[in-house]
């Protein structure tokens, strides 16, 4: 593992998790999982009032940002890193969990057309250039993605990648990785940017 201490200008207080595997790593017959994986997380995460998140799947990563508010106390970091612990490792997707995220990535597939210029909505896309399967997905595939098959495939996402993780914030460093559960220092990348 490395861990590279950056210190950096800004004001902002926000941490972003980034997991090194994307679309491209999906199997034919796996298409759109990765960002269906990332609208179940996203349902899954339990996180403090004091915290918001925004996720994107894109070709070679998924990124997390988590933006926390200021004067928000280090709680918010234990609380962060708890949530990645508990979703990948301790808890399984559910049936009521799975079927939030289809209808969420069903909805976006439905609106997208790729004649039209795109937004910062369809984030997820935006680095799709001109390759034909894009990570969003198509509508046959997600509606027919059965409980097992995303469990198997988030335990597959989870077992073969690593994390990339940027934080801003105005604790000190060592606080800061003392936060972070055993079970994920031992096996990722990280990097931390400091105030
Ligand atoms: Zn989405």
């Amino acid at each position: 593992m490395n861990i590279n201490y950056i210190k950096t200008q800004g004001s902002d207080s926000n941490i972003s998790i980034i997991f090194n595997r994307g679309s491209v790593n999906e199997l034919k017959e796996e298409y759109g999982y990765t960002h269906l994986l990332e609208h179940c997380l996203l349902e899954m995460f339990r996180l403090e009032k004091d915290c918001t998140l925004q996720a994107y799947t894109e070709f070679d990563h998924v990124e997390f940002d988590f933006l926390i508010f200021q004067n928000s106390g280090d709680d918010i970091y234990i609380n962060i890193f708890d949530n990645i612990k508990r979703i990948f490792i301790e808890e399984h997707i559910t049936e009521a969990v799975l079927r939030q995220a289809k209808k969420e990535v069903l909805n976006e597939i439905k609106k997208f057309n790729p004649r039209k210029k795109m937004t910062s909505e369809f984030s997820e896309i935006i680095s799709a250039g001109n390759v034909k399967r894009i990570p969003l997905g198509e509508k046959a595939s997600i509606e027919n993605v059965s409980i097992e098959k995303i469990e198997a495939f988030k335990k597959k996402f989870w077992d073969n990648c690593k994390i990339l993780l940027l934080a801003v914030t105005e604790i000190d460093y060592a606080s800061f990785v003392s936060f972070i559960p055993n079970v994920i220092m031992k096996l990722r990348v990280i990097t931390i940017k400091f105030l």
